[in-house]
């Protein structure tokens, strides 16, 4: 069989596949690029749960006029440049893939000002497309608007839940990154409703506070590396256990072993402590 070099719109999609997989993905994607880009203020404004529409505005360092269009390559990144820098990642993105995977899913929009350019530029996405940049209207710092999400991927749009049930998985990550980047003031809203609204003060005790709550965050105990609940506040799952290492959210089994066997002998059957361990290595 004859062997083909997929074009970018193909490869596009594919990666959105692993990229983009419900609007808390995009979200997670768009808040990383903020955070990357230096941002002290993120505001995350969702629709019908990220279904209709998902905008997340902050005021990082920007997106020069010209770098608009490279932004939205695959493989179009501003955090490597060679091969050594791979080895003092230190940002939460490097492989340049979810602005186009993104891009690919949705019909999406970009208006970006760095500090020192006098206008602010825009460029819009739709069906692999993308209009020249145009000046536009802009502070200092990036607006990122994602609309129709999976409108030209029905199956993905199928899989998706009640907008609650999105906006539940949006607002459960969001919690997670206030306490993360408590240097950070996070905004996110439902609608017309403000679910977050973080100080950004850079106190983690009262990035818990903000985002959990007084009750979570007055029974947390800290420690040298994060917060702990005791045994008698506990969740019926492992949704709770939060781990970063440096900085980036993971998933690690052998880290949620290593929390239960510390519960292990306080704790009810199939109940799991709130844990966040942050680790520097
Ligand atoms: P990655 O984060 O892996 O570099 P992305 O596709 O997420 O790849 O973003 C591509 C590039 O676009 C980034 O490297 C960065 O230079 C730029 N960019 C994306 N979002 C922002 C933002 N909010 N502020 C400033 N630059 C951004
Ligand atoms: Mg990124």
């Amino acid at each position: 069989m004859k062997i083909n070099v997929l074009d970018s719109s193909i490869y596009n999609l594919i990666s959105a596949g692993e990229v983009v997989e419900r609007p808390a993905s995009v979200v997670k994607e768009l808040v990383e690029n903020s955070i990357d880009a230096g941002a002290k203020s993120v505001k995350i404004e969702v629709f019908s749960g990220g279904k209709s529409k998902i905008r997340v505005t902050d005021d990082g360092a920007g997106i020069a006029k010209d770098d608009l269009l490279t932004a939205f390559l695959p493989h179009a990144t501003s955090k490597i440049h060679k091969k050594d820098d791979l080895f003092s990642i230190q940002t939460l993105g490097f492989r340049g893939e979810a602005l186009p995977s993104i891009a690919s899913v949705s019909q999406m929009t970009i208006i970006s000002k760095p500090k020192d350019a006098i206008n602010g530029y825009s460029i819009s996405i739709k069906d692999g497309k993308s209009t020249i940049p145009t000046e536009a209207a802009a502070k200092t710092g990036t607006t990122v608007l994602v609309d129709r999400l999976f409108y030209n991927a029905p199956a993905r749009k199928k899989f998706l839940k009640s907008p609650r049930t999105e906006m539940g998985l949006i607002s459960d990550l969001l919690a997670k990154y206030i306490v993360a980047y408590p240097q950070v003031a996070f905004r996110l809203e439902n609608g017309k409703h403000t679910i977050f609204n973080s100080s950004g003060r850079g106190n983690r005790q009262n990035a818990l506070f903000e985002a959990y709550g007084k009750n979570i965050a007055e029974q947390m105990i800290p420690f040298d590396l994060g917060f702990l609940s005791p045994p008698s506040l506990n969740r019926n799952n492992r949704a709770q256990y939060h781990f970063f290492i440096n900085g980036r959210p993971v998933h690690s089994r052998e880290l949620s072993l290593v929390v239960d066997e510390a519960y292990f002998s306080f704790m009810p059957a199939h109940r799991y402590p709130i844990v966040f361990l942050f680790l520097d290595l």
